[in-house]
């Protein structure tokens, strides 16, 4: 177990801002973790995967845990799924890579996403048309008051769009220990999303594999996203939100080249586009900005601090609010 005491955070957070954490330990075992709390004196605690969904806006003034936690079991095995149970400090791209490379489908649309297995359910991830709840069979969350184990199904869990119960009512109560999930060896291709489509037509791919699904995924994502190890973020900053449909009918008459997806609750229309038509894509203030091949994404050119990004995106919510009459609500974890 490593441990120290005001120590950097740059590292540990994809956004790449200064910042200290009063103390900080790295974790392998569960029994580490329980030993750690158990003496754990600090008023705040805050878990740390990859760092890949959070902005910090200054020191952080308590104890931050990294999870380290690794392995992998399978739980049961047919002919037709294997459901196996992964430790959530397991890396994610990594288990997707696991399970292409086996012939599991189910999990290779959201190839490329950083961060950890025990963040996952966390927002339950989501990339092009498949979020983690699809696979999703239960999980183990440490209860930070008893240091007992807890198990959690799929309802438990209460999954929504970039949501779950972890995030909501449940927050800061407890740490993802492991997430068992069930994977399919029979492959049905999820390709809604046009870009796959794309990729896959102009590779002359007409019955695609899972790698095949997986490597067009990491090609548009590369193509499109910023590497935070060049360009400091978090990947989308905002939710794409949801609208009724009648402020939708509203918005397509006077920008006929709106798009929108229809689900439960009303119109998803992508954020990006809102961002772009208030003048934002692309725009740099100081050091940081919005991505200029995604409006979604706010970067950090070097040396921007939290706050820094954090008034950005609070310029971006307020521009959009007044020409749209539409709240972006932030999906990055902002401490
Ligand atoms: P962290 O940022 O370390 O933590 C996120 C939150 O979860 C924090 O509140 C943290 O305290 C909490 N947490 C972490 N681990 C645990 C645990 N074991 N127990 C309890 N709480 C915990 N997200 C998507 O959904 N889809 C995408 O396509 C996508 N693409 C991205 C692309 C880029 C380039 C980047 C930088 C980010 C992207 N993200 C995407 C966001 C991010 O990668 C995911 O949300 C990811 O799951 C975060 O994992 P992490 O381990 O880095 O979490
Ligand atoms: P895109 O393909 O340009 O599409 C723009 C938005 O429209 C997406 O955000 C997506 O919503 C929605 N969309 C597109 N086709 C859709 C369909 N057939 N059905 C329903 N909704 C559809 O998006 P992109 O920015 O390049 O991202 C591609 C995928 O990667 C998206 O799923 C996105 O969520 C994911 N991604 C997420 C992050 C993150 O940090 N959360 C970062 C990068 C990429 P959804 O976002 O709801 O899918």
């Amino acid at each position: 177990m490593n441990h120290f005491f005001n120590h950097s955070i740059q590292a540990y957070n994809t956004f790449g801002v200064s910042v200290k954490a009063n103390e900080f330990v790295i974790v392998s075992s569960l029994n580490e973790l329980k030993e750690v709390l158990l003496f754990n004196k600090n008023e705040q605690t805050l878990f740390l995967g990859g760092g890949s969904n959070m902005l910090f806006t200054q020191n952080f003034d308590g104890l931050i845990i990294k999870n380290e936690i690794k392995g992998k079991y399978i739980q049961i095995e047919d002919e037709n799924n294997i459901e196996i149970k992964f430790y959530s400090g397991e890396n994610w791209h990594e288990t997707v890579m696991f399970s292409v490379e086996k012939g599991y489908s189910g999990i290779e649309n959201l190839s490329l996403i950083p961060g950890t297995v025990g963040a996952a359910p966390m927002q339950n991830i989501g990339a092009y048309g498949v979020e983690l709840e699809s696979v999703f069979v239960e999980l183990e969350a440490l209860n930070l008051k008893t240091l007992e184990l807890e198990t959690f199904n799929h309802n438990q869990c209460e999954f929504g769009y970039r949501e779950s119960v972890f995030k909501r009512k449940l927050k800061n109560q407890y740490f993802i220990f492991s997430v068992t999930l069930k994977l399919s060896k029979h492959f049905i291709p999820k390709m809604s999303y046009g870009d796959i489509q794309n990729v896959l037509h102009d590779k002359g791919i007409i019955e695609p594999k899972i790698k095949d699904v997986s490597d067009a995924v990491i090609q548009i994502r590369q193509s499109k996203l910023p590497d935070p190890k060049v360009l400091g973020n978090s990947g989308s900053f905002f939710k794409n939100p949801t609208i009724s449909s009648d402020l939708f009918n509203q918005l397509k008459s006077n920008y006929p080249e709106i798009k929108g997806f229809t689900n439960e609750y009303g119109v998803k229309i992508p954020a990006a586009w809102l961002i772009e038509n208030t003048g934002w894509k692309g725009k740099r203030i100081g050091n940081t900005g919005s991505h200029a091949k995604q409006a979604l994404v706010l970067v950090n050119y070097g040396g921007a601090t939290g706050s820094e990004v954090k008034a950005l995106a609070y310029q971006i919510i307020e521009s959009v609010q007044k020409k749209f009459n539409i709240t972006l609500e932030p999906e990055v974890n902002i401490y």
